[in-house]
């Protein structure tokens, strides 16, 4: 579903992401583990077109997307859940959801689907559907990281990137921003998560991709990569 091929990513003369190439397939829920810094999140930038590539090849359904516009991936089923879960704080909940739909559906989309879809997430939510009329900015840390993800799912997405969505999250919270993850995932949906937290990650995931500095250093099934020592070096790497 998703090939990155060769990708390298820079700011002036940092280059936070050097020749990076990785497969995704359909349905599968993929990590990419790293420190700070590593680059993870220019990755998920690079895929969803918030940042230019400076070279390499992007390829979704069989579509080179690398210089499509961020906007038309979203409209061909890309969703980006940013870091620090980012909402419309003056807007209500309900305006969020709406405004997730209208990201790819533009006005094409019937108001009585997008009122389905907003339906369907307050059953998924509860809490949201509770809030819906409350401005999002006052929505507590955990609630807002939901509402984000939610706001995503409006647009119907068949690839989800996510972005450290347990960051900033209390334990019980991170647990069960894991549990919907592995929901998503068991529904068909196809997910790249970055995540600092990578036993976590990597304990949900089919397939995991160690960054340090902008490098991947091992790829392979969980299993693999937790095995022996791998992991941890590819961290006192990163360290600095
Ligand atoms: P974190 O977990 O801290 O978010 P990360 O693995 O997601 O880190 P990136 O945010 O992709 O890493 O950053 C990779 C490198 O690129 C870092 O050295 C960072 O300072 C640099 N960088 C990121 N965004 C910019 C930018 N807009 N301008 C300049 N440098 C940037």
């Amino acid at each position: 579903m998703l090939t990155v091929e060769n990708i390298s990513v820079g700011y002036g003369p940092v280059r936070a992401v050097r020749e990076l190439s990785l497969e995704l397939k359909p349905g599968q829920l993929g990590t990419v583990v790293g420190a700070n810094g590593a680059g993870k999140s220019s990755l998920l930038k690079a895929v969803s077109g918030l940042v230019p590539v400076r070279s390499g090849t992007i390829t979704f359904d069989g579509e080179r997307i690398e210089a499509t516009p961020a906007h038309r991936r979203t409209e061909l089923g890309i969703a980006h859940v940013l870091e620090g879960h980012r909402v419309f704080g003056d807007q209500s909940v309900e305006a969020n959801l709406v405004l997730g739909a209208l990201r790819r559906y533009r006005s094409r989309r019937a108001r009585a689907e997008v009122r389905a879809d907003v339906s369907a997430q307050y059953e998924r939510f509860p809490i949201l559907g509770e809030r819906r009329a409350q401005l999002a900015a006052t929505l507590s840390g955990g609630e807002q990281q939901m509402l984000a993800t939610s706001v995503a799912l409006m647009s119907r997405p068949r690839l989800l990137l996510l972005d450290e969505p347990s960051l900033g999250l209390a334990p019980k919270l991170v647990e069960e921003t894991f549990r919907l993850i592995t929901a998503l995932r068991e529904e068909g949906l196809t997910v790249l998560l970055v995540e600092q937290r990578a036993s976590l990650a990597l304990r949900i995931a089919d397939y995991g991709w160690v960054l340090r500095r902008g490098e991947l250093v091992a790829a392979g099934p969980p299993s693999e990569l937790t095995e022996g020592a791998q992991l941890d070096q590819a961290y006192l790497g990163a360290a600095t």
